[in-house]
């Protein structure tokens, strides 16, 4: 059976968009059940709570998850407030632990995704459960392995499968955790658009001010839920503090969503992705202006050193000369770039500038 061919029912027994929300970590049953009670009580649409009982951390030495004996906390949380349960599973005993305890969703993370022989294992580990199974974006921008885990699970027919875009690491520093990367998740999205896709703003932000936004771009270009970590007490999390709310601030976002109607004509959707591909592209520009102009400042520093002016009449002309090439050969017009690279030439100068007059 090919990924086009599944089939996404298995979703429809949830209400729409789907929210999953709750700690990133387990850490005590008193924090598990305060939150669980929390979010209840805020009548907000969450009927998923999730919890990491085994973490992935960067470092060693850090908190790495209470392991099986939060999933019993799990266990209260669904008796007791009638959630449907969720947590990650990273190897094959991680999988039997989950499904012995009956949590009710699995989901692979993103450090785990890009292995073929971890996601390999959890595949084989799952095979004749029929949870539903969520796979996370690798951490790399990887279309391909993302698709390759899916592949994986189906081929030990596992059918209930749907997917979390957490974004995506990267060297340079932005303003998000893990730089979303519209691009790859909206062609996954393309290609399979009968898996249910869901948003984590949390990992993606990395804070608690960029959630709202970034879940509400990603119902607007037609994902189907979001997870969002949850905590009673976010200040003081054992892991991911930073980007963790509160079940009443949670309940606050979930109110301010507007949730599209799927049916909407083509319309809509489209100009909504076409925006959110848009604000991806501005802010690649915006990064790669920055690293232009941080090497202005190091021609800055060698003219400084060796007593060179900084307006060179020669170089601007090589500059203009190639941007114009470029224009022509992309069918913008020449007025065009040559009033931008002005504009960022400009700058360049008055980066200089400020570096001679410094010292
Ligand atoms: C998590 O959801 O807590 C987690 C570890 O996520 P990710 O795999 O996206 O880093
Ligand atoms: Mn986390």
């Amino acid at each position: 059976m090919d990924l086009k061919e599944l089939k996404s029912n298995w979703f429809n027994e949830f209400s729409q968009p789907l929210m999953i929300a709750g700690p990133c970590s387990a850490e005590s049953e008193s924090q598990m059940l305060e939150t669980a009670r929390r979010i209840k009580e805020t009548h907000a649409e969450v009927p998923v709570f999730r919890a990491g009982i085994w973490k992935p951390r960067t470092k060693p030495n850090g908190f790495e998850g209470v392991g099986v004996i939060g999933l019993n906390w799990l266990k209260k949380v669904k008796e007791e407030y009638g959630f449907k349960t969720a947590t990650e599973v990273a190897n094959a005993h991680h999988v039997f632990a989950a499904l012995e305890a009956d949590v009710d969703i699995l989901w692979i993370g993103a450090r785990s995704t890009v292995n073929p022989f971890t996601i390999q294992e959890i595949a084989m580990a799952l095979k004749g459960t029929d949870k539903p199974v969520f796979v996370k974006n690798p951490v790399n921008p990887d279309l391909a392995l993302w698709n390759g885990a899916l592949e994986r699970l189906l081929g030990q027919d596992i059918k209930k499968l749907g997917v979390i875009h957490r974004g995506f690491s990267t060297y340079q520093k932005t303003k998000y955790r893990n730089n979303p990367n519209w691009q790859i998740a909206l062609d996954f999205k393309s290609q399979f658009p009968d898996i249910p896709m869901l948003i984590d703003p949390s990992h993606i932000c990395g804070n608690r001010t960029g959630l709202a936004d970034v879940t509400q771009e990603a119902l607007n270009v037609g994902y189907q839920g979001a997870m969002i970590e949850t905590h009673s007490n976010p200040d003081e999390a054992w892991s991911d503090a930073a980007q963790q709310i509160t079940p009443e601030v949670l309940a606050t976002l979930i109110s301010n969503l507007k949730v599209r109607n799927t049916d909407v004509a083509g319309f809509e959707k489209d100009m909504g992705r076409h925006r959110t591909l848009i604000s991806d592209l501005d802010f690649q520009l915006i990064e790669l202006l920055s690293q232009r102009m941080k090497i202005s400042e190091k021609i800055g520093k060698l003219k400084k050193e060796n007593d060179i002016a900084i307006f060179q009449p020669e170089r601007w002309k090589v500059i203009r000369e190639y941007a114009e090439q470029k224009a022509v050969e992309t069918g913008m017009s020449k007025e065009f770039i040559e009033k931008l690279f002005k504009a960022i030439h400009e700058e360049s100068i008055e980066v200089q500038n400020n570096i001679m007059i410094d010292r």
